[in-house]
């Protein structure tokens, strides 16, 4: 059975890594217009300090300990909101991998829907809000679907890609209920969110490994 191997989700890490550093200060302008400007200097942090563990990771043959350990760097190593809700979704994710050393699309599909659920219930949100999840709630039912409909992995991930960009586009016309853009109430109407961009990048890292 066509399956991901650990090797391409290290790959995934370090892509999703570079893109935050490609991206730091473009995403630190998405953040100024609706929060405080840390955005990209909070996912650059983040996933660099993931990066610098990735070695000691290598050795691991166990995608849930790859996972976890991503997800506890991210909560001890980022400021901001999105520091513990990147690491839940993380840490939840790994959850459902214990032991696995390849993954198959419907494992992928699994850890992933734990994850969002581990985001939702952490930062009591849900879609239409402007948020991360406007990305990765598409993302997940993209690769239900997939599941079902026997997809191959890189049609899955081609529909993920693309859900998540819509997704992200989609955040611009709304109007935030949570995180710091709220506080802005109709004036955050017309930005794009940060973190429904960064969660983008963290896609497109994936799809981009796996191919
Ligand atoms: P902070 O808002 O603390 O400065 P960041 O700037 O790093 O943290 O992250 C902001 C992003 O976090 C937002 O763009 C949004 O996507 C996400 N976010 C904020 N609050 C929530 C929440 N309750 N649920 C899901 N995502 C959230
Ligand atoms: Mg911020």
């Amino acid at each position: 059975m066509e399956t991901i191997k650990l090797s391409q989700l290290i790959t995934w890490l370090e892509k999703t890594a570079a893109y935050m550093q490609e991206n730091k200060t473009y995403l630190t302008e998405l953040d100024s217009a609706i929060g405080d400007a840390d955005h990209g200097f909070n996912m650059e942090r983040g996933f660099q300090k993931v990066i610098g563990k990735i070695e000691e990771l290598k050795q691991s043959k166990d995608a849930s300990v790859l996972l976890k350990n991503t997800g506890m760097t991210l909560i001890s190593s980022i400021g901001g909101a999105s520091g513990p809700l990147y690491g839940t979704f993380f840490l939840q994710a790994s959850m459902v991998l214990k032991d696995k050393n390849e993954l198959t699309l419907e494992d992928l599909k699994s850890s992933f829907e734990n994850g969002l659920k581990g985001i939702k219930s952490r930062g009591r949100a849900t879609t239409g809000e402007k948020t991360m999840i406007d990305v990765l709630e598409p993302v997940v039912t993209t690769l239900i679907t997939a599941v079902e409909q026997n997809l191959t992995i890189s049609d899955a991930l081609t529909n993920m890609l693309a859900a998540a960009e819509k997704g992200m586009k989609s955040t611009i016309d709304m109007l935030a209920t949570k995180g710091r853009a709220s506080y802005l109430g109709e004036r955050s109407v017309g930005h794009q969110d940060p973190g429904a961009t960064s969660s983008y990048f963290i896609v497109k890292a994936l799809k981009e490994s796996i191919n």
